[in-house]
């Protein structure tokens, strides 16, 4: 088992979001709710005597992403015809760009459980989607319907060098590359709807060994869950068959969920041959170099970037660095927060967004970009906390009733006579009483049972209807208990 290795490469197909297609102003629309081919035109269906134009906003998300990668852009491109025939394909042929792609050369970094690491971006090259079909089964007629809504959308595709060597690699390239995507605003990232499409490449070899070994490629991984558990089978069922004597077969794979297994879909027998050539009706692609320093200028601070900072400015970990800056979103609304919580420290703000409110968020089924508590007013009430006006756990059954009725924090605390007792005296009074009430427990705990003074202070606390200070009362509770015991 230890001597093998796996080698794995990424390829990944992205929508770009665009208004229209990649060469027609036909509408992007979201295939899986549309009404079937209402977005469509001579262009996309491939009719005879049309020409195709380049969506010059397909190719600015395509630099972004690029430039995101750290790649080379080259100052000329070129699109080609990718011929096959399926019918999900009208024209019997994809335009997209194979020779002289729009990029190269880049990396993209990725975190895993034993640290950063750089991952080669081999290309990154412009092309068009494809229709879709659907397989239909009924009362023993089988027939496919082809929704050509789709065929002709703006598609990005990004393939890695074979860098990667594990499960967790492939799942941390393809969550930093989503990141990064949706930083951008070229694609949602969601991967149910198809928008966003991984495609692990993986073989296993010797170890030490310098050849690869034959690959398959696993396609139609709907989830970050099914693209690891795939790649981790994949890579078992690899070496086991390579120990027992057999061999890998170059094919396309599938991945059953239910079963936790792969499945064959299709034996390349062969490589393709799609008699790729230049696409006559398309000039080659001129980036201007200004153009790409514009895009430079505009790019926004990219999620490696973001985490690093937030460590060093903020003095946060690893852990709420990342969690905090995976979506752009969720790292404004942090450093909004603590814009409006001035006393509060970053950390104890990540605690409340990444506890609190995500639990609130996640048992809603909601996310942050729907939340009824402004930035700002959840910073109103970081800062009641530091400035021990409530204390924690009232502070909590606020943030749960503004979260349902997007009341500040203050109306709430006024409202429910949350305000927290401090007044020393106040305490000493809750103190004695309980003190007074429980004799067996102060017996107790005078006789060295310590832990007895966690539900001494319970029970101050539940006489305080839950508002007191804590400070105040470990303090005075250390403080009468020490007297007794002198008395
Ligand atoms: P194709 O275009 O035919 O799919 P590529 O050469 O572009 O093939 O490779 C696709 C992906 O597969 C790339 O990410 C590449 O790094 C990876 N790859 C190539 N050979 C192997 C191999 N033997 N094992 C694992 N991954 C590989
Ligand atoms: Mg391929
Ligand atoms: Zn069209």
């Amino acid at each position: 088992m230890h001597d093998f290795e796996a080698v794995i490469g990424v390829e990944v197909h992205a929508e770009l979001e665009t208004q229209s297609k990649m060469f027609c102003s036909c509408q992007v629309l979201d295939v899986t709710r549309a009404e079937p081919n209402t977005a469509v035109c001579p262009v996309c269906t491939g009719m005879p005597g049309v020409l195709p134009v380049v969506n010059r906003l397909a190719v600015e998300y395509a630099l972004r992403v690029a430039l995101a990668l750290q790649c080379q852009v080259a100052p000329v491109s070129v699109f080609a015809r990718k011929n096959y025939f399926y019918p999900d394909l009208p024209k019997g042929y994809q335009i997209s760009q194979y020779e002289y792609p729009l990029a190269r050369h880049g990396r993209l970094l990725i975190l895993t459980t034993t640290g950063e690491r750089a991952i080669g971006i081999r290309r990154v090259h412009l092309e068009e989607d494809t229709g879709k079909l659907t397989h239909v089964n009924q009362e023993g007629q089988t027939y496919s319907l082809v929704d050509l809504n789709r065929a002709g959308i703006p598609l990005l595709e990004i393939v890695t060098e074979p860098d990667l060597q594990t499960a967790e690699e492939v799942r941390a390239y393809a969550v930093a590359l989503r990141s990064v995507l949706r930083y951008l605003g070229v694609n949602s990232g969601d991967m149910q709807k198809g928008v966003l499409r991984i495609e692990p490449n993986i073989s296993v070899r010797r170890q030490g060994s310098q050849e690869f070994g034959t690959r398959v490629e696993i396609k139609n991984l709907n989830s970050f869950r099914a693209l690891e558990r795939s790649v981790a089978y994949e890579i078992q069922r690899q070496i086991e068959t390579l120990q027992n004597g057999g061999r890998i077969i170059q094919e396309t794979l599938g991945w059953d969920e239910g079963r936790g297994v792969t499945v064959t879909q299709r034996v390349k027998e062969q490589e393709d041959d799609y008699r790729y050539f230049p696409e006559p009706d398309l000039p080659p692609l001129t980036i201007e170099p200004v153009w790409i320093e514009q895009i430079r200028q505009g790019m926004p601070e990219l999620p490696v970037a973001k985490y690093q900072r937030f460590q060093q400015q903020y003095g946060l970990g690893p852990y709420d660095a990342e969690v905090l800056t995976a979506e752009k979103e969720v790292a404004d609304y942090f450093e909004q927060v603590l814009a409006a919580a001035p006393q509060a420290s970053p950390k104890v703000v990540a605690n409340w967004i990444t506890g609190e409110l995500f639990g609130l968020l996640n048992q809603a089924g909601q996310d942050i970009a729907t939340v009824q508590i402004s930035p700002q007013a959840l910073g109103e009430l970081i800062q009641l906390v530091v400035r021990a006006e409530i204390n924690q756990n009232s502070a909590k059954l606020v943030l749960e009733e503004m979260f349902t009725s997007g009341e500040p924090a203050a109306r709430i605390v006024v409202a429910r006579n949350l305000t927290q007792i401090s007044d020393p005296d106040q305490i000493a009074d809750l103190v004695s009483q309980v003190l007074r009430d429980n004799p067996t427990q102060v017996e107790a705990y005078l006789g060295g049972k310590e832990p007895v003074l966690k539900w001494l202070f319970g029970r101050v606390m539940q006489a305080a209807r839950g508002r007191a200070n804590p400070q105040v009362i470990q303090g005075e509770l250390e403080r009468q208990l020490a007297e007794m015991k002198q008395g």
